[in-house]
């Protein structure tokens, strides 16, 4: 499906919870709020209603998030479901990996084609003043078990000035000896992110120069994202930028996302949405197939109204008042 930019639409990220088992300061900091009622979230019965339309709009691809998507009762089967969808060609999954360990043999049966996990220190207290929790250890086995599996794995780590920036190195050095990509983030002013200054990737990428020889862009399609990545000579995996704040790239965006509450948004940046509920929970007065017809519509109009460009870089002009545990990233 094209936008109005003339660009191809062919990916979505789905939300199936807005509930996780961390408190990433810059994400869904302790005492945040309560969680949604359980009636409030989609099912997975609608879940799927509304993929079911994206496909036949012109989304191929989907990225289960959260939240924290692993938390949600029978995720894995709902994975399962989602790749067995007509038409549906690549599901991936973002995490914080703490149940991925568990559910690896369930998600690779469910035909996972790919995790994406976060990770933004590899030191154990740090990972707790960051997310609140402990739990530093089980993420890291969740990563190699999902290395040895054969899954394709990226890991994601946003820098914090004076806190975990010192750490770009070590984070990078998990792809000397293993087939991942280690992909830095640029803190985005959503949400709680706003107190955080970012450490810019082009600061990075110069320190990355400084430190290895002969660095070469890596041309190869990694995936969905406005990733950029380098190969260091010697490492088996890559290094992965994405830069939402200074390397403006949305001229190449190919993405919608669905909330966990129903509301399809054209860009992360701003506030605005199709409501997807109103649809679903009509009260049984239109069929399947004319609900089928109202949901593909309604995507088709959310792409219909995709801005041009992300303003990050002007505050004001930000209208998405959403926290990212809320959109799910
Ligand atoms: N719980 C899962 C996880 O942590 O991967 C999925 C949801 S989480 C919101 C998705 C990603 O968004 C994580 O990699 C997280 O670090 C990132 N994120 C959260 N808030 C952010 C912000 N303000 N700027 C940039 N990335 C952010
Ligand atoms: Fe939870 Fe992921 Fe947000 Fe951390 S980044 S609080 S793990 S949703």
């Amino acid at each position: 499906m094209r936008d109005r930019y003339n660009r191809s639409i062919n990916y979505m990220r789905l939300s199936i919870t807005d509930r996780c088992n961390l408190r990433c300061r810059y994400c869904m900091p302790e005492g945040l709020r309560d969680k949604l009622p359980m009636p409030a979230l989609l099912s997975y019965e609608e879940l799927l209603e509304i993929a079911a339309a994206a496909v036949r709009a012109g989304i191929t691809r989907f990225k289960v998030t959260g939240g924290e998507p692993l938390v949600r009762l029978h995720a894995e089967a709902f994975i399962g479901r989602l790749k067995a969808l007509p038409g549906v060609e690549q599901v991936t999954l973002t995490t914080n990996g703490l149940l991925l360990s568990e559910k690896l043999p369930a998600l690779r049966a469910a035909g996972i084609d790919g995790v994406n996990i976060s990770l933004d220190t590899l030191d154990a207290e740090k990972y707790r003043e960051i997310t609140g929790y402990a739990e530093l250890a089980r993420v890291l086995r969740g990563i190699e078990e999902s290395v040895a599996s054969g899954i394709p794995v990226k890991l994601n780590a946003v820098l914090q000035r004076g806190v975990n920036d010192g750490e770009w190195r070590a984070l990078a050095e998990l792809a000397r000896t293993r087939p991942l990509d280690v992909r830095f983030i640029e803190m985005m002013p959503i949400g709680y992110g706003r107190k955080f200054p970012a450490v810019y990737n082009e600061e990075l990428l110069q320190r990355f120069r400084e430190s290895y020889s002969g660095l070469e862009w890596d041309e190869r399609t990694h995936g969905n994202g406005p990733a950029v990545y380098i190969r260091i000579p010697g490492f088996q995996g890559t290094i992965g930028f994405i830069s939402a704040m200074h390397g403006k790239f949305c001229g190449a965006c190919n993405r919608i996302r669905l909330t966990s509450v129903g509301k399809l948004k054209p860009c992360l940046c701003y506030g605005e949405s199709v409501d997807l509920m109103p649809i679903l929970r009509d009260g049984g007065s239109s069929g399947d197939i004319e609900r089928q017809r109202r949901l593909e519509r309604a995507i088709r109009e959310a792409v219909a109204g995709k801005p041009e460009a992300h303003h990050f870089e002007h505050i004001s002009e930000i209208t998405e008042e959403k926290e990212m545990v809320r959109i799910g990233g």
